[in-house]
């Protein structure tokens, strides 16, 4: 059974892979055999040492996914630094929160551009790269994107932020019709509440901590590690037939 989720001689490309969700995910597949690109602005030294620490190898790609300008490099490094593409994690993203009435377009744009845009470009050039391989090797690939609570409900003062995560969920279906054909699995992770430097707001306002943990049937925020089970799952040939899911992780928001 164990061998449906082993993921030994895959290449994973996580973007924002230096901290939070990012970082999770990045040890959970190496802790299932892949070796993983880290890509982002900020260096992910400490992510490589944990993933070098499991015994496989970690990249670091520097890129700035605020545009797409850096999206075709990103897939040429990863082949030439580690010999494949097989699982893309779209992960890097922001949050700005103001009112609607008050909202800018400077931060509309900004949040759009990094959650929304970067994901399908970059979607782009490594889904090119894993139709040609599955055509070559018959191996599948696996795009992972990160979602969020706010695919499925409004928020408040978030609007850039709930646009891009309900465009996330579209676009997740829509590529997993276009790919599945093609031997490419597109799904997404939805995270509930986690504790992440994207949250430290949430958490230190004691009004919105209390009623957020008020909702949560698991009475608690979740963890990065919380996401690695699932990413692992969606990656793995345990998934093949599962495509355009929205997998919330979420301790139970959703249910209540
Ligand atoms: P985080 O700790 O703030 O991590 C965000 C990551 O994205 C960082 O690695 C960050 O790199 C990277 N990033 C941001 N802008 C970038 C850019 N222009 N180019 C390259 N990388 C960039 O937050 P997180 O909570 O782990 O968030 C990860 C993902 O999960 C996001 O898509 C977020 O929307 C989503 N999510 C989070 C939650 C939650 O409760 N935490 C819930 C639902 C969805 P830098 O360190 O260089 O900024």
């Amino acid at each position: 059974m164990s061998a449906m989720f082993d993921l030994t001689g895959r290449v994973a490309v996580v973007t924002g892979a230096n901290t939070g969700i990012g970082q999770g995910i990045a040890v959970a597949l190496a802790a299932a055999g892949a070796d993983v690109a880290a890509v982002g602005r900020t260096p992910a030294e400490e992510t490589a040492e944990k993933v070098r620490a499991l015994g496989r190898k970690c990249e670091l790609v520097q890129a700035d996914l605020s545009s797409i300008a850096p999206v075709g490099d990103v897939v040429a490094q990863v082949l030439e630094k580690l010999g494949g593409l097989h699982i893309l994690v779209n992960n890097a993203g922001i949050i700005r929160r103001a009112d609607a009435v008050d909202f800018t377009e400077e931060d509309w744009d900004a949040v759009v551009d990094t959650n929304l845009k970067s994901v399908f470009f970059l979607s782009q050039a490594a889904g090119r790269h894993m139709i040609a391989n599955h055509e070559a090797t018959g191996q599948r690939g696996k795009i992972v994107n990160i979602a969020s609570m706010l695919s499925f409900q409004g928020g408040i003062r978030v609007p850039s932020y709930t646009a891009s995560k309900s465009g996330v969920a579209g676009l997740t279906k829509l590529l997993a019709c276009e790919w599945a054909s093609k031997g490419v699995n597109v799904n997404a992770i939805a995270p509930g509440y986690i504790a992440t430097n994207n949250t430290a707001a949430l958490q230190s306002d004691e009004t919105r901590n209390r009623q957020i943990l008020e909702r949560i049937p698991e009475n608690r925020w979740g963890s990065p590690a919380d996401m690695g089970g699932a990413a692992v799952f969606l990656s793995s040939g345990a998934a093949d037939y599962i495509q355009g899911h929205i997998l919330a992780v979420d301790g139970g928001w959703l249910a209540r």
